[in-house]
C-alpha cells in the first residue's frame, strides 16, 4: 500500500465460488471431451437453424469459414483444439461505481482470446448453470459476438446461445443437471431439434 497504490477493479472470488468455479470448469471439461456433443452441433447447423448474419465472426474467421460448408465445422474444430476455460482465465469482476449502471445484470465480460470476467454477485446459481456460461463464453472466445444488442431473446439462434443452450441440454441428459432451459428464451429451431431427439429442451 502506498500512494501509488491503485485501486483494484477486480477481486478475489470467496471459497465457497472458488468450489462452485472449480466444479463448473470440471462439468465443462466433460462436456467438451463428449464427442456426442460435436455431432449434435454439427447435425444441427445442417437444419440452417444458426443464425450466421454477418459481422458475428471475427473478419478472419469469416474469411476463414467462408470456404466452408458450414462455419459450425470451425468452431467444433477450435473447441476441440483449445478445450474449455481454465482456472488461470477466469477472473472476478464487481461492478462498482458507474459500471454498477452498465454491468450490474451482467453475468460476465468476455472478449476474443481474453481473460472471461464472471460476475461474482451473479454467482448465486447452480454448477451447471455456471457451466453453460463458461461454454457461451468461450464461443466469444474464439471470436464470436452478438450483434443485436446483449438480450437473449434478441440473439439466441446465434451460435454462442446455440452452443450454450445445447450444451445445457446434455448437462441435464448426461451430468445431472437441473437448469431447467425452459425457464428461458432459447431459439425456436434448437427447441424442435432436442424434442425430435429425445434431448430435454
Ligand atoms: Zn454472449
Amino acid at each position: 500500500m502506498g500512494l501509488f497504490s491503485r485501486k483494484k477493479i477486480t477481486s478475489r472470488f470467496s471459497d465457497e465460488h472458488e468450489i462452485l468455479i472449480s466444479e463448473a470448469l470440471n462439468l465443462q471439461e466433460q462436456l467438451l471431451a463428449n464427442e456426442d456433443f460435436y455431432t449434435h452441433l454439427l447435425e444441427l447447423s445442417k437444419t440452417g437453424s444458426i443464425d450466421w448474419n454477418e459481422n458475428q465472426l471475427k473478419q478472419d474467421i469469416e474469411d476463414y469459414t467462408e470456404n466452408l460448408p458450414n462455419p459450425m465445422t470451425w468452431f467444433v474444430e477450435q473447441l476441440k483444439v483449445h478445450g474449455g476455460y481454465k482456472r488461470q482465465e477466469i477472473m472476478n469482476f464487481v461492478p462498482k461505481g458507474f459500471g454498477r449502471l452498465m454491468y450490474s445484470k451482467t453475468t460476465a465480460i468476455s472478449a476474443a482470446g481474453k481473460k472471461l470476467q464472471l460476475n461474482s454477485k451473479k454467482l448465486n446459481r447452480s454448477k451447471f448453470s455456471v457451466a453453460n456460461t463458461l461454454i457461451h463464453e468461450r464461443v466469444h472466445w474464439l471470436g464470436h459476438k452478438h450483434i443485436n444488442g446483449q438480450s437473449r431473446p434478441d440473439n439466441c439462434c446465434d451460435a454462442a446461445y446455440m452452443i450454450g443452450d445445447l450444451a445445457g441440454s446434455f448437462l441435464n441428459q448426461f451430468y445431472g443437471g437441473d437448469e431447467a432451459n425452459s425457464a428461458k428464451t432459447i431459439c425456436g429451431d434448437l427447441k424442435s431439434y432436442l424434442e425430435v431427439n429425445d434431448l430435454p429442451t
